[in-house]
Parts: C-alpha cells; sequence; structure tokens
C-alpha cells in the first residue's frame, strides 16, 4: 500500500468528512426521488412545519419499509441480471483492446474484450422473451421498483465493502491518503478482476445503461398493461435511453482508455452509482410518465423535442468517437467498426492536434476545435430533452439535469486540474487554441 501525495493535497470531494456527507446523501436521496415520485405525484415532498419534521420521517421511513423493502424475489432477479451480463461480458468472444500503460503496475497494459453489442442485443431479445411468453413481464419490475431500487442499494454498498477490503487483504490497494472513509469513497484497487472480466467496465457499461434501459421498457410495458397504449412522450423515453444504451454498447471499445477505466479506482463512488444510483435515478422522467395516464404534447414541441434529442445524441456520440479514435490510431489500436449507428464525421482524416511534453496529444480538430468538453454540453442537451418531455408540473424529471450540470461541472474540475498537472505548459497552450470549455464563444 503506497501514500500519494497529490491524493491528499487534492483532498478531493471535503476529504473524510464530505465523503462521508456524499454517501449518507446518496442514499437519502435515491429514498427521497422515490418517495417524491410514488406518493407526491413528481412534487418534492417537505414537512409542513418544524413540529412535522418528526413525523415526516416517520412518515418517509414507514413508505420505504412497507413499499421498497427488498424481498428475496427482486434481490434474485437483480443478482441474475448482474451474473448474466458479467457471463456474457466474460464469455462472449469479442474484439480484443488494450487498454493504457498503468504506471502503477510498471506499465503494464491490460486486455478489454469488447463483446458489449453482442451481450446487448442478447439482453433485449432475452428480457423480449421472457416478457411476451408471460414468463416474466417487464412492468413486474416498474410495479416493483422501490424493492428493486433498494435490491441495488444493499448490493453496492456490499460489492464496494467486499472489493476495498478485498484490496487491502490481496495486496491490491494504491495511491491510499491512508483515511479510511476517503479511500473507501474513492477506492482501494484499480482493476479488480475475477478472470477476464473486468469488473469496473462491466459496472460501468453492462450493468448501469442497460439497467437504465430495461427500467424505461418496464415502464413503457406498464403503461401498455395498464391504458392500453404507449405515449409518444414515453415512447421518446425509450429511444432517448436506446440510443444512451447502445452508444455505450457500440463505443466500448473506447472506453478503457478514459478517465475512469485509466485512472480511477473502482471505489464506493463508481460502484455505487454504476450499480443503483445511474440506472435508478437516471430513469425517473420515464417513471414519472409510465405512472400517469398517457398523455401527449402538441406536435410542434414534440418536434422540436426530437430534433434536440437527435442533434445533441449526434454531436455527443461523433464528439466521443472523434478523439476516442483519433488516440487509439495514434496508440494503434483503432479497429474499424458497423455496430449500429456509425454516423458521419464520427471518425477525422488527418486532424489537427498539438503535440506536448507529456507525450500525448492533444486533439483540437472536429468539434474539439469550439469547446474542450463539447460532449459535456451535448450530453447535458439530451439530459434536459429526457426533462422537457414530461412538461413543467414537478421537479422530479428535471432532477437529473440538475444534478447531472453540476456532477459535469465538478468533474471538469477534476479533469482539468489533473491535465494541468500532467500536461503543463502545454495544458496552458492548449486552453489558448481552444478557449472555450462548453459552448464556442459564450462559457
Ligand atoms: P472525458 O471524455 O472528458 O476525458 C477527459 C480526458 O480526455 C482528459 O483527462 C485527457 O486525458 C483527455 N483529453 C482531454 N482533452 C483532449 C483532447 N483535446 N484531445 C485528446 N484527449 C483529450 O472524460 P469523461 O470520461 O468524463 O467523459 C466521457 C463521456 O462520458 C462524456 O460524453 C460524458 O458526458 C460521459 N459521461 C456520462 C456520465 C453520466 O453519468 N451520464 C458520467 C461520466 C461521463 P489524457 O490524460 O489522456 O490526455
Amino acid at each position: 500500500m503506497t501514500s500519494d501525495k497529490n491524493e491528499k493535497a487534492a483532498r478531493e470531494f471535503g476529504g473524510p468528512l464530505g465523503t462521508a456527507i456524499i454517501m449518507v446523501l446518496s442514499h437519502g436521496l435515491m429514498l427521497y426521488l422515490w418517495i417524491a415520485w410514488r406518493f407526491n405525484d413528481g412534487a418534492a415532498p417537505f414537512p409542513a412545519g418544524l413540529s412535522d419534521v418528526g413525523s415526516f420521517l416517520a412518515r418517509t421511513w414507514e413508505q420505504v419499509v412497507t413499499h421498497a423493502a427488498p424481498t428475496w424475489s427482486t434481490f434474485a432477479i437483480y443478482w441474475a441480471f448482474l451474473v448474466a451480463q458479467g457471463a456474457m461480458a466474460a464469455l462472449i468472444p469479442g474484439l480484443e483492446i488494450k487498454g493504457l500503460p498503468i504506471p502503477s503496475r510498471g506499465g503494464k497494459q491490460l486486455v478489454y474484450r469488447c463483446n458489449g453489442t453482442t451481450a446487448w442485443y442478447l439482453t433485449l431479445a432475452g428480457v423480449t422473451s421472457l416478457h411476451f411468453t408471460g414468463i416474466y413481464p417487464l412492468q413486474t419490475v416498474f410495479e416493483q421498483f422501490g424493492s428493486f431500487m433498494v435490491a441495488a442499494i444493499v448490493t453496492a454498498n456490499a460489492v464496494a465493502l467486499a472489493v476495498y477490503f478485498g484490496a487491502i487483504v490481496t495486496g491490491n490497494a494504491e495511491r491510499m491518503s491512508g483515511r479510511f472513509l476517503y479511500d473507501f469513497f474513492k477506492g482501494a484497487w484499480l482493476n479488480p478482476r475475477i478472470g477476464t472480466l473486468d469488473l469496473k467496465m462491466w459496472a460501468e457499461i453492462r450493468v448501469s445503461w442497460i439497467a437504465l434501459f430495461l427500467l424505461t421498457a418496464s415502464g413503457a410495458a406498464h403503461q401498455y398493461a395498464a391504458y392500453g397504449a404507449v405515449s409518444t412522450p414515453m415512447i421518446f423515453m425509450v429511444i432517448a435511453h436506446f440510443l444512451y444504451a447502445n452508444a455505450c454498447m457500440k463505443g466500448e471499445e473506447c472506453i478503457p482508455t478514459t478517465w475512469d477505466i485509466f485512472y480511477e479506482k473502482w471505489g464506493w463512488m463508481l460502484i455505487f452509482w454504476n450499480l443503483a444510483g445511474v440506472p435508478f435515478v437516471y430513469c425517473f422522467s420515464s417513471m414519472y410518465i409510465a405512472s400517469r395516464p398517457p398523455f401527449e404534447l402538441s406536435t410542434p414541441y414534440t418536434v422540436f423535442l426530437f430534433v434536440l434529442l437527435f442533434g445533441a445524441y449526434y454531436v455527443w456520440d461523433t464528439a466521443n468517437s472523434q478523439r476516442n479514435r483519433f488516440r487509439m490510431r495514434l496508440n494503434g489500436s483503432y479497429v474499424k467498426r458497423k455496430a449500429f449507428p456509425q454516423l458521419p464525421w464520427g471518425t477525422l482524416e488527418n486532424p489537427r492536434y498539438l503535440d506536448t511534453a507529456a507525450g500525448s496529444k492533444l486533439l483540437v480538430d472536429g468539434w474539439w476545435r469550439y469547446a474542450r468538453k463539447p460532449h459535456y454540453t451535448a450530453d447535458v442537451l439530451m439530459a434536459l430533452s429526457w426533462g422537457l418531455v414530461c412538461g413543467v408540473d414537478h421537479f422530479l424529471p428535471y432532477f437529473y439535469v440538475t444534478f447531472f450540470v453540476i456532477f459535469l461541472l465538478h468533474r471538469t474540475r477534476r479533469d482539468m486540474a489533473r491535465c494541468k498537472r500532467k500536461y503543463g505548459a502545454d495544458w496552458d497552450r492548449y486552453t489558448e487554441a481552444v478557449p472555450y470549455r462548453y459552448i464556442p464563444k459564450v462559457f
């Protein structure tokens, strides 16, 4: 186990106290949003006054215990999903991609098996068969949402504890600050694996986004079962979450070079949010629509929302692929893929870039000539469309975009600080060449 001065100096997330608060609040937040959805029609529940705080908390607790207690069946189904995704990731043949050299392992490069598209379509086929044969109607997930959510929360905490202590016992802990809560939150183990199964990739790609899509699909199934129709806003959410999950699978070979995989350790933060937070928080727009009688929006507004979604998706998809493929070509891991959809301008031929003393090259072409985080802007616009499609009556559908903006601002700050440390004066040259962070000429 080593001590990392940078980690200590950074005191990211407010150190041990800040991380403890984030961990407690994350649990409270998920339960709070669920209560807003399940019992308050999507409005934020508050105590009526100071004197009501006690009974408000008691009421809340009773709602959780009565309607969200996990059952053996919800645990079993959630775990079956986790195991099925793990088994497919480990066993189905796929593209073998080398990750970046890992400094703490003497420059060793791990091999990642990318078979996400096959696993994704097999999952869709399996779930569709279970639904239409009546063996497991998909709307059951919607009906038992609270119970599934708490099963995921419990599982995520158990996995985080097992991985943290597993790292210590097996001598795989690295970059440790020596402060338990902080280290538990940030993680100890960089790349835990079971055989060929990379647990961090599995949780980030196979679990969170596929689970998100299935939750939304369960909402659509519920709407159809309850009302005999699926509304356009519900179809919009199914398409939106299909596109997002599908993009993660079809671009899986680009993910080993992203920050989460090559730098972040697999700690509570990633484990909790990948196994529980992302699917069960990001899906509330879908749940909001599914739980009310089908409603329609005006045609011009609906057209505007689809244009916003598809436009933002296009920029997001191509910005990510332009940069990742540029880097992959440089390190020799680029492979031309056909997974649907391959969009025009996804690969740049002979792009302009800046050389750096650190060895990496920084792209200043394509979308990356306009802003340093064009993919974040596009991602936020997609998130906004998920809220706008629900109308403007309640806060719940807008929680995700609000949370996401704060999350990305913080992530940008951390990433910029890391890049400044890594690239020094070259980073200043880069920020002069591309002066805007998110929106050209504005911000
Ligand atoms: P980024 O894609 O922003 O990657 C940051 C790293 O990319 C930097 O540390 C640097 O690493 C490299 N880099 C930065 N600028 C350039 C450049 N001009 N040319 C080449 N390399 C560059 O990381 P994320 O992982 O944050 O985002 C990936 C995608 O995932 C985004 O679209 C984001 O919106 C999405 N995302 C979604 C989340 C969600 O919950 N919905 C959560 C997190 C991300 P290096 O050291 O290699 O130079």
